[in-house]
């Protein structure tokens, strides 16, 4: 026998045979990573998610890596690779450049039956890593047969089919009575692309999907046309009522084993009244997932060009309801304490009571040349931007006949990013 007692020198080996695809249950299980840079950088995440004990050896490593080896994820060996890093391991990943290292590793992975993967040389290595989507529960990963753009166009392929149709068998009406539950699930503020990847997945698994007025209508468009459809902005009564109209109609569709996607306009918990939403169907046993979505809080300022945050301008941004008026008795908000603060307001539901809001935030001592902004209807083909001040803001809003829905934005951070726009004419 020599060195490498009876197995084949690593790399020589021609394509032979077709590779055998496997799950590898990681959790627990020794995995050494060789090397510090950008290919394990790519790699490590997938390893932890799979909950492997990581070693990773390297002299020097990324800072993305060093931030794993700092909160511990991993176990960091600063040095160069010995044969004996491979003790204990099941499964060993060469993230090196130089060859003749990653010609090292392979050998003393083959030296003890460890299957090796190499970033360098494909043909070198024992085991390829696939292209990979995951769904859920369901993982997809795609061998190219020596080519990995080939296996990530493939990949993609795969990942568009799933998002939009394995999951109705799995988790719709199909799987039957106690597939019953409900999602909130955050649409975004109107562009259709600024839902999240999780919430789609789940609006296209949808067997009854309950929407607000301010859901993007591109969305519901790509329904199947056996979902239920229910319109919330349409239902009758006042808006206590109708609250708990949309309650009643999650609740009685989940109980029936239905899955509902309860989808509403930016963030459900921003003013949203999902939190009512929540304790409607846990009080009913409905099981009730949450997926958050970006807000038009925060989304609105951003596409107009305004940071809600800006290092030396705002260390704050606060959001606030601007549907009660600041004198009402039923007015939770104590906007004379907002008046000093220095940083970036953001109200919602604003326009109404905007010459109040203004004129009191002016009385108790924000100055009357802040910048301000109006954002309506954020990320949509209607979108209008109004810039002005805080003095003037209300009056030029109905100038320009601004409407709802809209973000009104005030503070330093206005201009920060177009310092000539300031008071300037609208849009
Ligand atoms: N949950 C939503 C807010 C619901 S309250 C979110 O997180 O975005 C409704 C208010 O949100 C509107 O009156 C308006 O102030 C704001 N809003 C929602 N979508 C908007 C958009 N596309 N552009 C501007 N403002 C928007």
């Amino acid at each position: 026998m020599n060195a490498l007692g009876s197995v084949p020198p690593p790399g020589r080996d021609p394509v032979s045979g077709n590779p055998y695809p496997l799950g590898l249950r990681l959790a627990g299980r020794r995995v050494v990573v060789v090397g510090g840079g950008a290919v394990a950088t790519r790699r490590v995440p997938a390893l932890l998610d799979a909950g492997a004990d990581v070693l990773l050896v390297a002299p020097e490593l990324t800072p993305a890596l060093r931030a794993h080896a700092d909160a511990g994820r991993l176990h960091w060996v600063p040095r160069r690779f010995a044969p004996d890093d491979l003790d204990g391991a099941w499964l060993v990943q060469v993230a090196v450049d130089d060859p003749i290292a990653a010609a090292s590793v392979s050998a003393a992975a083959a030296e003890r039956r460890i299957f090796c993967v190499r970033a360098d040389d494909r043909a070198a290595a024992t085991a390829w890593t696939p292209a990979v989507t995951r769904h859920g529960p369901v993982t997809v990963a795609v061998l190219g047969g020596g080519d990995p753009r080939r296996a990530m166009s493939v990949r993609d392929a795969v990942r568009d089919l799933l998002t939009a149709r394995i999951e109705p068998a799995a988790t719709g009406a199909a799987a039957g009575a106690a597939a019953g539950r409900v999602a909130l699930v955050g649409a975004g503020p109107g562009d259709p692309e600024l839902i999240t990847v999780k919430g789609w997945r789940l609006l296209t698994a949808a067997d009854v999907v309950v929407a607000d007025r301010l859901v993007p209508g591109l969305l519901l468009d790509e329904l199947r046309a056996d979902v239920e459809l229910v319109d919330a902005s349409k239902i009758p009564y006042g808006p206590a009522r109708a609250q708990e109209e949309i309650n009643r109609i999650l609740v009685d569709r989940a109980l029936a084993g239905r899955f509902v996607v309860r989808l509403k306009g930016g963030d459900p918990y921003v003013f949203g009244r999902g939190g009512e939403e929540l304790l409607a169907c846990a009080a009913a046993g409905v099981p009730v997932t949450v997926v958050p979505g970006v807000t038009s809080s925060i989304a609105a300022p951003a596409v107009a060009g305004i940071p809600v945050t800006h290092r030396a301008v705002a260390h704050e941004f606060t959001v606030v309801s601007g549907h009660v008026a600041p004198d009402s008795p039923a007015s939770l908000v104590r906007w004379e304490h907002l008046a000093g603060l220095r940083g970036t307001l953001v109200i919602l539901m604003g326009l109404k009571n905007l010459a109040e809001i203004t004129a009191t935030l002016i009385a108790h001592g924000r100055p009357a040349a802040t910048p301000a902004a109006v954002v309506q209807e954020a990320t949509t083909g209607a979108q209008r931007v109004l810039r002005s001040t805080l003095a003037s803001v209300a009056a030029d809003v109905a100038g320009a006949g601004l409407r709802p829905p809209a973000v009104v934005v005030v503070g330093d951070v206005v201009p920060v990013l177009s310092p000539g726009a300031v008071g300037g004419p609208a849009d």
